[in-house]
């Protein structure tokens, strides 16, 4: 015969003192501990729009297109939770820290459709006002402007969408021209400009 081990009997003891370890969800509400990991969540507030959380997730819950539809461009960054494995490395990586969070909330089974659980924000694009193509999230511009200080004068695209100067209305197909380099314009179109000075 074999006989208890001493560890399994003091945990008996201590269940029947102070009951049982399990508690009765659903019928109660659970309380999940301080760092348990669930549903993840974007807070467009502190998000930059840069999507490195989407290169990190190892399992493609996280994606972004970008859009730009009649001169309004917009980055849209989506969560599906079907495809989550609540790893962390979305908030572990994301530079501003808050810009998605993992919740405490469990509790995910649904009758919605996958389409409808998905979790979607969206961000502001600069567009290039020489070719019109997106750039960069504009709160990636002044997240990139604040941490560099007055390093951020070395780059005309970076200080005048900080400080709102830029004329950025997307235009397309124009020649690019040397006083271009003082306006919000993409790489490509600004080693255009450096060329011609
Ligand atoms: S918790 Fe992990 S799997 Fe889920 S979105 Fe973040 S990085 Fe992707
Ligand atoms: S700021 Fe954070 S949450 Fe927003 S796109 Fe970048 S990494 Fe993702």
């Amino acid at each position: 015969m074999r006989y208890p081990k001493l560890r399994e009997l003091k945990e008996a003891v201590k269940a029947l003192i102070l009951g049982p370890y399990t508690d009765k969800f659903p019928y109660k509400p659970h309380e999940p501990y301080e760092r348990f990991r669930g549903r993840p969540q974007y807070h467009e507030e502190d998000c930059i729009g840069c999507a490195a959380c989407v290169q990190v997730c190892p399992s493609g819950a996280l994606s972004f297109s970008d859009k730009n539809e009649g001169g309004k461009a917009r980055r849209v960054l989506t969560h599906r939770i079907d495809l989550c494995v609540f790893c962390g490395q979305c908030q572990a990586n994301c530079p501003t820290e808050k810009g998605i969070m993992l919740t405490r909330e469990f509790d995910l089974s649904s009758t919605q459709s996958r389409q409808e659980l998905n979790h979607a924000i969206e961000k502001e694009m600069l567009l290039c006002d020489g070719c019109g193509e997106m750039i960069v999230p504009a709160d990636q511009y002044k997240w990139v402007a604040n941490k560099l200080g007055p390093l951020m004068f070395s780059n005309p695209s970076v200080f005048l969408s900080y400080l709102g100067l830029g004329e950025n209305e997307g235009r397309s197909g124009r020649e690019i021209k040397k006083p271009d380099r003082f306006k919000i314009i993409c790489p490509r179109c600004r080693r255009e400009a450096v060329l011609k000075s």
